[in-house]
């Protein structure tokens, strides 16, 4: 063979929600962690700690089965984000590329994704698409609900899957979920979310798919205290956003800042970093 694949996954815990109290003490994040595809690094997050704590370094596995290149790839981007109403640099990457480009998705390709609702609660169907369509907004990246899935969570997800979704990248699989389907989500714990990269070489990289784990006993909780979708929500796009590529930042106005004090959204950074990743480079090879 040729060229060596280099694949490696990272994965964006988030802590949570203090629940013994009744005040509104926000959702604490853990923190975005770095983990090779084949080997998943310990990456439990101390709660209450998440403010302090970097990424760990990349770590990479080789080898991996690929789909055909280029699948749905089209010449320019599919479509235009919103210009974000005001500047900021308040953001940060979860990975760069050697020459300082953020690592995203194609936007020159659908982003497919599937949902296992089987545990959402009650009232919760219509957050995760409300969420998706703030993201496709604020990255231009245009996405595609291919529907429901039995697909389980799994640590070491397989990025192509060609019996289950055909010859291509898997879909972006996002999960209702028990701390005991997926035990990262033990404790106090929310969600995990993260995206996989791929690259040829040492070249640069580009998100291929990615997952979405959601504590649902925990969410359900959080649904019925006031405001609570509009918590769920925000955690809800808190994940996404790492999904896409954005890392914490220690500014508390931003809602990749660890700790949600109010459940505002996006504000100016977030907007602007993801404004960023959704003009990243096509990917016809990929
Ligand atoms: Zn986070």
């Amino acid at each position: 063979m040729g060229t060596t694949a280099r694949i490696s996954r990272n994965v964006a815990l988030t802590g949570l929600i203090a629940a013994a109290a009744f005040t509104a003490a926000g959702l604490f994040y853990g923190d975005p962690r770095f983990v090779g595809l084949f080997e998943f690094r310990n990456s439990t997050v101390p709660d209450g700690q998440a403010a302090d704590q970097r990424p760990g370094s990349a770590a990479e596995a080789v080898g991996t089965d690929a789909p055909p290149p280029g699948f749905e790839e089209a010449e320019r981007p599919l479509g235009t984000a919103e210009v974000p109403p005001s500047p900021s640099d308040s953001f940060k990457f979860l990975a760069t590329n050697d020459d300082g480009t953020p690592v995203g998705y194609s936007p020159c390709r659908p982003l497919h994704y599937v949902v296992n609702a089987g545990l959402a609660p009650a009232g919760a169907e219509n957050l995760v698409e409300d969420a998706i369509g703030t993201i496709a907004r604020a990255t231009g990246i245009r996405f595609i609900n291919d529907g429901a899935t039995t697909e389980a969570p799994s640590e070491d997800r397989d990025p192509y899957q060609p019996e289950t979704y055909g010859e291509r990248w898997a879909p972006l699989l996002i999960s209702w979920t028990t701390p005991e389907a997926a035990p990262k989500l033990k404790g106090q714990v929310i969600g995990t979310g993260g995206s996989t990269h791929y690259s040829f070489d040492g070249g640069p990289k580009t998100f291929v798919t990615g997952s979405l784990d959601l504590d649902a006993p925990q969410l359900a909780g959080e649904l019925e205290r006031p405001q609570g979708s509009q918590y769920a929500t925000a955690v809800i796009l808190h994940e996404l956003s790492h999904v896409m590529g954005l890392e914490h930042v220690d500014d508390p106005l931003q809602l990749m800042y660890p700790e949600i004090g109010t459940p505002d959204g996006l504000a100016a950074g977030d907007l602007n970093g993801l404004y960023q990743l959704g003009r990243t480079a096509c990917r016809k090879d990929l």
